[in-house]
């Protein structure tokens, strides 16, 4: 019957801006998809409303107290969802065989194991948490291609980047005529200030972006610009790049999501309204195309594409991103995992807005670079460089 044929599907981040856009555009196709599991990390009563919703199989939280309030809840209601917490639980719905696609959508790097379990069950992964890329690259396209996963880029430049490739575009850029990727980025909420305007910021102002509506953290990663250099080294392990061959655009209105240039002249870019339900349903549906709820673009409305240069003496974070690519082994792990801090401590008030690459140039000056094949030297690297942080806030 319909229900056999449909797909499994678990969100891991449920509760944030990329899980609810991924539920919006599922519950659009009940004929093709039907929820699995849904997962978030404290916010029960959002959870408590996404499983009346959806009626997942199973939910988790992170904590056995908000799992009971849940269940008590979703008793009263008569749902049947089973509801467990902690890592372990996370791991086991991201494995699940229920689940033939799962959505990453956990943000930094609680997300990683979670997402290295999909890949190493040969789900369908469709990958918005790029802080476990960036943390784990080597080992996580080698898991990818070792274990059959399908990865598909949820982040919207490198879901643009790929809709601009060839459908098979394994084995280096080069080889199928491709000489640059062109990373486009809205230059967050300051650009075009002075870096001296830039100490007095404040995070609602860092978090007002003025194209796209997300999670903090990458809220305040587009307005430093982490996010492009994350977004860098995102691309080198996706597309099989070196860090030369990404070139970030600034192109203010969000419109050209990114492109890809050949050696032939030609450049290919795609296109569309800053709606993330896009590249989720591209995501979703690959390779074929299913409705998002997004309206098509309307370029008289749009009317000009502007370009620009980043400006790396304003926004130095992306190029402490390229050098950490460069330097590579544990060096993008500990830069994401010094960036973290940064930013919940910039979030917290702890730290001015211009400390955010401060503080992730010391932790990266101080972290030695290790060779980054198991993932508990990266997970070191991680916990390390967060012991760090929090001895450069403290001293502040
Ligand atoms: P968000 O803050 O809106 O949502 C994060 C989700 O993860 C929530 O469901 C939260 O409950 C859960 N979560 C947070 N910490 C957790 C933890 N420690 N353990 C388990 N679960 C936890 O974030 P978002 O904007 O949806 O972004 C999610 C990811 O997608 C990030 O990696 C971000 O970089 C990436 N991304 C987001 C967008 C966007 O438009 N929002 C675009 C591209 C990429
Ligand atoms: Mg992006």
């Amino acid at each position: 019957d319909t229900r056999q044929r449909r797909q499994g599907v678990t969100v891991l981040g449920a509760t944030g801006s990329i899980g609810t856009s991924t539920l919006d555009v599922i519950a659009r196709h009940p004929e093709r998809y039907r929820v699995h599991a849904l997962t978030a990390h404290r916010s029960r009563e959002p959870m408590l409303a996404l499983c009346r919703h959806h009626r997942p199989a199973v939910a988790v939280l992170e904590r056995e107290s908000d799992a009971c309030w849940l269940r008590e809840r979703l008793a009263e209601a008569d749902l049947s969802t089973e509801v467990r917490s902690g890592p372990e639980a996370l791991v086991e719905v991201a494995e699940a065989g229920e689940a033939e696609v799962v959505m990453s959508a956990i943000v930094g790097a609680a997300g990683l194991l979670p997402t290295l379990a999909a890949v190493r069950a040969g789900k369908r992964v469709l990958l918005a948490n790029k802080e476990a890329l960036v943390m784990s690259g080597a080992l996580f396209m080698e898991a990818v291609s070792q274990h059959g996963a399908t990865l598909l880029p949820i982040d919207s430049e490198h879901n643009a980047i790929y809709q601009c490739l060839p459908l098979e575009h394994r084995g280096g850029l080069a080889r199928h005529g491709v000489t640059q990727l062109l990373l486009t980025a809205s230059g967050g909420p300051f650009r075009g200030w002075a870096a001296e305007a830039l100490a007095e910021v404040t995070p609602a102002q860092a978090c007002a972006h003025p194209n796209w509506s997300m999670g903090q953290k990458i809220s305040v990663d587009s307005a430093t610009l982490m996010n492009k250099g994350l977004e860098l080294i995102e691309a080198c392990w996706l597309f099989d790049a070196s860090p030369d061959q990404v070139q970030v655009v600034v192109h203010p209105q969000s419109v050209i999501h990114s492109m890809a240039a050949y050696s032939d002249g030609s450049v290919i870019a795609q296109l569309g309204n800053p709606d993330m339900r896009t590249p989720i349903a591209y995501g979703l549906a690959w390779p074929e195309r299913i409705d998002a709820g997004v309206q098509s673009l309307d370029l008289f409305s749009v009317a000009r594409l502007d370009f620009e240069p980043p400006d790396e003496e304003a926004f130095p974070c992306l190029r402490l991103a390229r050098d950490a690519m460069a330097a590579g082994g544990t060096a993008p792990a500990v830069l994401n995992a010094a960036n973290e801090m940064a930013v919940a401590a910039f979030l917290g008030g702890r730290l001015p807005f211009t400390g955010i690459a401060e503080l992730v140039a010391r932790v990266r000056d101080a972290e030695p670079v290790q060779p980054a094949t198991e993932l508990e030297v990266i997970l070191a690297a991680d916990a390390q460089a967060r012991r760090a942080a929090e001895r450069y806030l403290a001293r502040l």
